[in-house]
C-alpha cells in the first residue's frame, strides 16, 4: 500500500524515460537498468566459500539448460562417488572398532585393554551421528497442530510420500526438512519465512521441502552429512597445538599429512554433492508447483528474493520495540511483531521486486550454497507449462492453522524481541 507522499517521479539520467519509485527504495530505470544494483557485488571473491558459491552457480546454470531442456538433469556418478566416500569414511571408523574389540581381549587384563580401550573410544566419537531433537527446538507434535498436520500429509499424498513425523518452528527465514533419528522425519519451519507467505504459497513450500523426500536427497545427506561429521571431528583432533614445546611441535608437523588429507576429503564431497543438490532443488521446486500451483512457487521465489529484507525488517522492529520498552518485562513489546513484518513485506512495491529480481540475476542471488540462482529456479517454473493446485487452503482451514501457531507465534516473538535478530 503505497501513499502519494511515497512515490516519486523523476527521469533517467541515462536514457531520460520517466521512472515512478517509492522513496523508502532506491531509484532505478527498468529501461537501461541505471542505478539497479548501487550497492555493487559486495561478498568476498576469494576463500573456501567464494569457491562453493561458484561451484553452486556453475552447476546450477548447467542444469537450468539441461532441466529446460526435458532433460531430467539425471543421476550423476558423482553422487554415487560421494556415497563411496561417506561409507569408506564409515567404514574406517569400524575398523577403529574392531581393532579395540582385539586389543581388548588380546590384552585382556594386562597393558593391551588400554590400547583397545583407546580405540573403542575413538571409534566411539567418530560415530555416525544422526540428528536429534535438542531440549531448545519448539516442536509442534500432531495432536497439538491437527490442521497443520492434515495439510503436510495431504502435500505428502500428492507426492507419494510418507509425511512428516515432527515440525519444529524456527525463526529463520528459510525451511528445510530432514531425518530424525534413522526413520523419522522432521520439518523445520521458519516463522518469519511462513508468514510472509500467502496460503498457496505456503502449500508449495510444503510441496518443496517433502519433495525432498521423494527425490531421496535427505537419505543421501543423511550419509554423505554424518560422513562429514566425522571427518569434522577427526580435523579437531589432528589440528595444531597452540604455542608447542619440542615434542608438541613434531606432533604437529606429523599432523600436517593427515590434516591435508581430511580437508582434501572434505572438498572433494562438498565439489561431488554440489551437482546433485542443485538438482534436488530444482526437482523439489517442481514439486511445489504440482501441489501449490506454478502461481504459488513463483510467488514463494519472489518472497525467498527478498528475504534481507525480513531480516532488516526484523532486526529494525527488535531495536524500535527494545528502545520503547513499553510493556512489563518487555512482554508487551513483542504484540504484533510479525504483522509489523507482514505489513512491510506487502508494502514492497512490484518495482522493486523487480529491481531486486534483477539484481540476483546479476550477482546470483541464492537461498545458500546448496541452492541454485533463485531468479533461475523462479524462470523454470515459468518456463514450463503453468500446472494448478493439488492441494488448497480455504479461508477456515488457514485460520486454524493460524490458532495451532498461536502459541510459539507469541514466544518466538517474545524471544526474537528479548535476543535480538541476528545478523544475516
Ligand atoms: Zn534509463
Ligand atoms: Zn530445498
Amino acid at each position: 500500500m503505497r501513499t502519494a507522499e511515497e512515490e516519486i517521479v523523476s527521469s533517467c539520467p541515462q536514457c531520460g524515460v520517466e521512472i515512478r519509485t517509492d522513496r523508502r527504495f532506491t531509484t532505478w530505470c527498468a529501461a537501461c537498468e541505471w542505478n539497479v544494483d548501487p550497492q555493487g557485488p559486495g561478498e568476498e571473491k576469494r576463500g573456501p566459500a567464494a569457491v562453493r558459491r561458484r561451484i553452486a552457480q556453475h552447476y546450477g546454470e548447467l542444469l537450468f539448460t539441461e532441466l529446460r531442456a526435458g532433460n531430467s538433469g539425471g543421476r550423476s556418478v558423482s553422487g554415487l562417488f560421494a556415497y563411496a566416500i561417506a561409507l569408506t569414511v564409515h567404514g574406517l571408523t569400524c575398523i577403529l572398532a574392531a581393532v579395540g574389540v582385539w586389543g581388548l581381549i588380546a590384552g585382556w587384563g594386562g597393558l593391551g585393554m588400554v590400547f583397545g580401550l583407546f580405540f573403542l573410544a575413538l571409534a566411539w566419537s567418530l560415530r555416525p551421528r544422526l540428528n536429534r531433537l535438542s531440549d531448545d527446538d519448539r516442536v509442534l507434535l500432531r495432536d497439538e497442530a491437527p490442521e497443520l498436520y492434515a495439510l503436510v500429509d495431504e502435500v505428502a499424498a500428492v507426492l507419494g510420500t510418507r509425511s512428516v513425523d515432527a515440525v519444529v518452528v524456527d525463526v529463520e527465514a528459510n525451511a528445510s526438512v530432514t531425518h530424525l533419528g534413522l526413520r523419522r522425519r522432521l520439518l523445520t519451519l521458519g516463522l518469519p519465512l511462513w508468514e510472509v507467505l500467502s496460503p498457496q504459497q505456503r502449500i508449495a513450500l510444503l510441496g518443496h521441502e517433502l519433495g525432498h523426500f521423494t527425490h531421496g536427497d535427505t537419505r543421501h545427506g543423511m550419509v554423505v552429512g554424518t560422513a562429514c561429521r566425522s571427518l569434522s571431528t577427526w580435523l579437531y583432533y589432528v589440528r595444531p597445538m597452540p604455542n608447542p614445546n619440542v615434542v608438541q611441535a613434531v606432533t604437529n608437523l606429523a599432523c600436517v599429512p593427515l590434516r591435508l588429507l581430511v580437508t582434501a576429503v572434505m572438498a572433494l564431497l562438498d565439489l561431488l554433492t554440489a551437482r546433485a543438490s542443485q538438482r534436488g532443488e530444482y526437482l523439489a521446486d517442481g514439486a511445489a508447483a504440482r501441489t501449490g500451483s506454478t502461481e504459488g512457487a513463483v510467488g514463494l521465489m519472489d518472497r525467498l528474493m527478498v528475504t534481507d529484507s525480513i531480516a532488516t525488517t526484523l532486526q529494525r522492529e527488535t531495536n524500535s520495540r527494545r528502545l520503547r520498552r513499553t510493556g512489563r518485562g518487555g512482554e508487551q513489546n513483542a504484540d504484533g511483531l510479525w504483522e509489523a513484518l507482514v505489513a512491510h513485506l506487502d508494502s514492497v512495491p512490484e518495482s522493486e521486486c523487480e529491481r531486486r529480481r534483477r539484481v540476483g540475476a546479476l550477482r546470483g542471488h541464492s537461498v545458500d550454497a546448496s541452492h541454485p540462482p533463485t531468479h533461475l529456479r523462479r524462470r523454470l517454473l515459468l518456463d514450463g507449462t503453468p500446472v494448478p493446485a493439488a492441494v488448497t487452503a480455504d479461508s477456515v482451514r488457514a485460520e486454524r492453522i493460524a490458532g495451532e501457531l498461536a502459541d510459539v507465534r507469541a514466544t518466538l516473538a517474545r524471544d526474537v524481541v528479548r535476543d535480538g535478530y541476528g545478523d544475516l
